[in-house]
């Protein structure tokens, strides 16, 4: 039998990575992890989900502020916001949430970690900071990083990513946002918010483009009612540094040349795997810039070589990349044939109100060639919501021909949160009578994920048919008015 160093070796210590070393060492696997950063988390937790949701939160409460005279308060001069204390805030949330992610806590659970750049010599040997480590299975959980855009002048003109969009010492008077995917969505919505004019330059039709229209086109508007400006349909000509400004030039939906100029430009155009320098070509690992190539047991070319969380370029959420490592977790550590399935795999843009999702939406059915019927009902609707002051939005609930929830939308006030049920719901299997007979607290958001359902079966309910029988029956005389 060949002797390795380590029975698994992870490189990357975001949440994929974290989660199959923690994993395998409590499992009594020795484990090696490998970081390039100075210190493990990842991008989410340094530049990505904690950073963006913390600023998401600093500006809801400086937008509730200045809309004080809404909740029948005195109206409130907030004074100007000075982003040096919301970056302050920033790094404080991330420091206390990386001492959950340190190299001593991983350490205390038996793991070894390296910190440097990685390079596969052979299928089981990689070189880091010029040492050779050996190990049975790998793990590649490297992450990924901004796309960079392919626009003329870009290269000579600076531009944010999320790298450094959290640091920034001065609130941006202006700011060119590329893309309308969800972080440059959430983004555009706090920087608008704290008082930065922002402008959002989008190829296709709608914001957010894996999301329903009409659903994205409800969200738009709320963003156009705070005074983002966004601009859909269209093309990107090319890009100047100003000094103090950069242009952007764009060609409209109608074809007209269109000069855009702002403080800052962030560019939010999706994502690219992180890939190189790690040697992959060296072992023939198969892999394009979008992703690493792996099966549906999260496995490369190589069967023990494993993959998992964005650079595997499917669905690039923290709790995706946990997901995988799990699976990575089975099948290399406890040699259970586990295999991915993505059905349930809900998400959230957590914009105000939140866009969240879970299963099936029309595109995704359309495109399935699934029949379903659509069944909605609004926030305005729920005496929560009206309370709250937080009236916008819908739930959008698909029902397929048999009776069965194949996915669910939820645009409104902790969307993200209220999806939980749906989770729960879907993954179990629940029937829909099920949550339509649950008691729900009143008066909850939760309620509506009820409701919606109460819709379905009203018209079955209070049908002719069963207004006929009861009056065979029990002899009802009818309508009163
Ligand atoms: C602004 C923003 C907001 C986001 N918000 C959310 C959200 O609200 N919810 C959500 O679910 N997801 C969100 N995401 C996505 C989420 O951050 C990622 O899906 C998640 O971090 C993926 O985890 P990962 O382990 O695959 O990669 P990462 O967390 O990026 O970890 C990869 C690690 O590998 C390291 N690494 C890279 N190359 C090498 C190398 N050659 N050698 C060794 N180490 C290497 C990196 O330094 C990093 O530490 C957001 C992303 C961004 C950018």
């Amino acid at each position: 039998m060949p002797k390795y160093d380590y029975d698994i070796g992870v490189i990357g210590g975001g949440a994929a990575g974290l989660t199959v070393a923690s994993g395998a060492s409590q499992f009594g696997a020795k484990t090696l992890l490998v970081e390039k950063e100075k210190a493990l988390g990842g991008d989410c937790l340094h530049y990505g989900c904690v950073p963006s949701k913390t600023l998401i939160k600093t500006a809801h409460v400086y937008h509730s502020i200045k809309n004080a005279a809404k909740y029948g308060l005195p109206a409130v001069d907030a004074g100007p916001v000075d982003y040096k204390d919301v970056a302050k805030r920033i790094k404080s949330v991330i420091s206390t949430i990386q001492k959950h992610d340190s190299e001593e806590r991983f350490c205390k659970l038996g793991v070894k970690v390296e910190f440097g750049d990685p390079v596969f010599k052979d299928e089981h040997s990689v070189e880091i900071n010029g040492k050779p480590y050996v190990a049975d299975k790998w793990v590649i959980a490297s992450g990924s990083s901004s796309s960079m855009p392919l626009i003329e002048g870009i290269d000579q003109t600076p531009f944010l990513t999320n790298k450094e969009l959290f640091s920034l010492d001065t609130l941006p008077k202006s700011m060119i946002v590329i893309g309308a995917g969800p972080i440059a969505i959430e983004m555009a919505q706090s920087f608008g918010r704290l008082g930065t004019k922002v402008i959002v330059v989008q190829r296709s039709g709608q914001i957010l483009s894996k999301e329903d229209k009409d659903m994205a086109d409800e969200l738009m508007k709320v963003l156009v009612s705070e005074g983002v400006k966004i601009i859909l349909n269209a093309k990107i000509k090319s890009a100047k540094d100003l000094g103090t400004e950069k242009l952007v030039v764009i060609k409209d939906s109608g074809g007209k040349t269109v000069s855009l100029k702002a403080e800052q430009i962030l560019v939010a155009l999706g994502r690219e795997a992180n890939v190189t320098g790690l040697g992959l070509e060296a072992i023939s690992l198969k892999h394009d810039n979008r992703g690493i190539k792996v099966d549906n047991r999260m496995r490369t070319n190589h069967k023990h070589i494993y993959a998992a969380g964005d650079v595997t370029g499917a669905y690039q959420f923290t709790h995706a990349a946990g997901y995988e490592g799990g699976v990575v977790l089975n099948n290399a550590i406890l040699h259970l044939p586990k295999k991915t399935d993505y059905t349930y795999l809900p998400w959230c843009t957590f914009t105000d109100p939140e866009l969240a999702s879970i299963g099936m939406n029309e595109k995704r059915a359309k495109e399935a060639g699934v029949e379903y019927t659509v069944w909605k009902e609004e926030f305005k609707a729920n005496d929560r919501s009206l309370a709250e002051g937080e009236e916008t939005g819908i739930i959008k609930l698909l029902i397929n021909t048999k009776g069965k929830p194949i996915g669910a939308q939820i645009l409104g006030p902790q969307a993200g949160d209220l999806l939980s049920e749906w989770v729960a719901i879907m993954n179990g299997g629940v029937k829909l009578s099920t949550l339509a007979s649950a008691v729900h607290p009143y008066p909850t958001l939760g309620e509506i994920n009820k409701r919606v359902v109460g819709t379905y079966f009203s018209g079955k309910i209070f049908s002719d048919k069963v207004k006929k029988t009861l009056k065979f029956f029990f002899h009802f005389k009818g309508r009163a008015c």
